[in-house]
């Protein structure tokens, strides 16, 4: 099957000059060269792609040096594993050699090789992600599908190439659930059935390499149903029991790329004990700023018990003092305890703003002696305010006065 017009039609006109341009430098190298991987997926899907995956049989670096050279691209990075990545103005592409990989210990990184192009689509994920198309001059076009991915990409369905898969690499299982939801696929029967098997093997993987992929999947636009999976085939459990998703969040969250990471982070969470934080945080290696975020979480859910009892403004003021207003935005939005989220929204809409007129420097400038009980004082103050006990200047100086001298 010659897919070139499928090409031609859904990259846009850079990307199909720059495989023509690679085409036809592998010419001089003399190896064969090949599109492969999600961007293969894609155009067969009809649609566009972002970044295009090209293999080569060998010669790798040398080529890579020739494309950023002849077409104008800067070579970004050369690895161990064979893979140059280059940015070609907007467009950015990997350059890989063909290779095998076998797998020693279930989540540890696969020994590579040098192989085929038989073997590197072999050691592919799924099906649907196993397919190449020939950039060689005399097959330009020509779909190579080993692993019948055509036909599942057709019925959408997400399937593994072999039953041992998932406990080569288990992050593959978060990557099935990706791809299934992205496109509203099914995952094979089978491949369900391996992954309820092996989910147990994600104990196997590394912190960054999960946070990786789950990071990739709080990126989706139905990020929401993916973790709903996730969830239900206990997969997140088996990366931390205390793990959970159980939200039906229908419309898309939009905000901030690291904001939504963070809100994600926060609903995964949600359920677990403060004697769970500190666990999760090394299980997935949270940076500091995801870890307080999380920290945050956990702590307004074991607060909520008092603030759901709290009469004055002034104890819930305190009670949530010092937690990041966008965890508590993320938990007053998919809480359904109506009595938590109008004391967390009058807390961000209105009592974290409030500040007395006077201050402790305008205190020290009056005459008041330094010492601890300035701090009180203003303590005090702030809760008069915030219980509407006060609500003028002249009201707040009565106050210090009569707090500190016993009257007027
Ligand atoms: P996306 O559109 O999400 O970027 P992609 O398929 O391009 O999808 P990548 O993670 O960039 O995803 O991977 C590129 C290709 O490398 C995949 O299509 C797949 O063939 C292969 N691959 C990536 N990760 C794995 C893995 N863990 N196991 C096996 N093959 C993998």
């Amino acid at each position: 099957m010659n897919v070139s017009s499928v090409i031609k039609e859904h990259l846009d006109d850079e990307q199909f000059r720059i495989l023509n341009g690679i085409a036809t430098i592998a010419v001089d190298f003399g190896t064969g060269c090949y599109l492969v991987g999600g961007a293969v997926r894609d155009v067969l899907k009809g649609r566009g792609s972002g970044d295009l995956d090209i293999m080569v049989e060998h010669r790798f670096s040398e080529i890579a040096d020739a494309v950023a050279e002849q077409l104008g691209g800067t070579v970004l990075k050369v690895t161990r594993f064979g893979t140059a990545a280059l940015d070609i103005g907007a467009i950015h592409l990997d350059i890989s050699t063909a290779r095998c990989e076998t797998y020693e210990e279930s989540g540890d990184l696969p020994k590579v090789f040098p192989g085929t192009l038989e073997q590197d689509l072999a050691r592919r994920d799924f099906t649907i992600n196993a397919m190449a198309i020939s950039l060689s001059r005399d097959s330009f076009g020509d779909l190579i599908d080993h692993h019948d991915g055509m036909s599942d990409l057709e019925n959408g369905v997400v399937r593994v190439l072999h039953n041992q898969s998932f406990q080569d690499d288990a992050t593959r299982i978060l990557r099935a659930i990706r791809f299934a939801g992205r496109e509203g696929y099914q995952l094979d029967e089978y491949t369900e059935r391996l992954i309820r098997r092996d989910v147990r093997y994600l104990e196997t993987v590394s912190g960054e390499r999960i946070r990786h992929e789950i990071e990739r999947i709080f990126l989706e636009p139905t990020s929401s149903a993916m973790l709903q999976v996730a969830n239900d085939l206990k997969i997140l459990q088996a990366i931390h029991p205390a793990l959970a998703f159980e939200y039906s969040i229908v419309a898309p969250i939009t905000c901030d790329f690291d904001d939504l990471n963070l809100i994600f982070y926060g609903l995964i969470t949600r359920q677990a004990s403060p004697e769970d934080v500190e666990p999760i945080i090394t299980r997935l290696m949270l940076d500091s700023v995801r870890a307080a975020f999380v920290n945050d979480i956990v702590s307004i859910r074991a607060i909520v018990p008092s603030l759901r009892l709290s009469k004055f403004n002034s104890e819930t003021y305190y009670l949530l003092e010092g937690l990041q207003p966008l965890a508590l935005d993320a938990y007053a939005t998919f809480t359904d305890d109506a009595e938590a989220v109008k004391r967390i929204r009058l807390y961000l809409d209105e009592l974290r703003c409030v500040r007395p007129s006077i201050t402790g420097e305008s205190l020290l400038a009056e005459g008041v002696p330094e010492g601890p009980w300035i701090g009180q004082l203003l303590k005090s103050l702030l809760a008069a305010r915030l219980d509407g006990d006060i609500s003028s200047y002249e009201e707040e100086v009565e106050f210090v006065r009569r707090t500190l001298w016993g009257g007027p």
